[in-house]
């Protein structure tokens, strides 16, 4: 069988990890560089998990997704995401505060370890556009070319993303905001960090890093 996966995200990237270990023919389409949003997360150290591994209690922690994530948390649990990282090579270790990260403390490795997994499935560089569901399959549009694959896997991310590829009939929920770097033009406190900020509104406190980008 042949799989498309479109976004090389954390997400496509695993989830070739795992159909490429079950020997499906895996082709991933992306118009960035493969896990480029991995990259800024966790401040550059990547929170892969955290130390709940009890997936009822975990799923507490998602108010508008508590119900959906009860199913998929039941099914792929913390233990397998520990199981998964331990597959990679990724040795991890558990923060006061119950934050999993990965001991090298960096997001860039843990993307070498996911990519170093899943060479043996092609990479496009393309935007996909368009997606057409025939009797047989799936043919893919880019702005390039056109593909035929049995199987389609849609990992584009947020809805901004998704919501600009023709052809998809998933309901798309209605948005909130959530995480996002601040892009901002204070460049010269790069690098500064403040320590346990506290925010009233959200009920959290962590450390404000100001990046050659703005606020991270
Ligand atoms: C500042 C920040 C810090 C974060 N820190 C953490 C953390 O520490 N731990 C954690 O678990 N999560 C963290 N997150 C959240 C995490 O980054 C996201 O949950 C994660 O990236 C979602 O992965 P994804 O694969 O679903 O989508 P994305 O990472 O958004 O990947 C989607 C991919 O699809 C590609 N794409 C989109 N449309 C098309 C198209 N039409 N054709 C081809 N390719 C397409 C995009 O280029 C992109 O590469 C953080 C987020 C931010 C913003």
């Amino acid at each position: 069988m042949t799989t498309a996966v479109i976004g090389a995200g954390a997400a496509g990237c695993v989830c070739a990890y795992y159909l490429l270990k079950e020997g499906e023919s895996v082709t991933i389409f992306d118009y960035a560089s493969p896990l480029k949003t991995l990259l800024p997360t966790g401040g550059g150290r990547c929170n892969l998990a955290h130390a709940e591994y009890d997936f009822k209690e975990l799923t507490k922690n998602y108010p508008r997704g508590e119900k959906f994530l009860y199913s998929v948390f039941s099914k792929f649990s913390t233990y397998d995401t520990i199981t998964l990282f331990e597959e990679l090579g990724v040795k991890t270790y558990v923060q006061e505060d119950g934050r999993i990260f990965p001991e090298s403390n960096s997001s860039k490795l843990v993307a070498e370890a996911i990519l170093s997994k899943i060479k043996n499935a092609a990479f496009i560089k393309e935007k996909v556009s368009n997606i057409i569901s025939l009797s047989n399959g799936y043919k893919i549009k880019t702005s390039d070319a056109e593909y035929f694959f049995d199987n389609i896997i849609i990992a584009t991310g947020g809805f901004s993303k998704t919501a600009q590829i023709k052809g998809i009939k998933n309901k798309i929920t209605e948005i909130k905001p959530a995480l996002v770097g601040l892009n901002s033009n204070c460049k010269g406190l790069s690098g500064i960090v403040i320590k346990d900020v506290f925010s009233k509104d959200c009920k959290i406190t962590d450390d404000l890093l100001f990046t050659h980008f703005g606020i991270s």
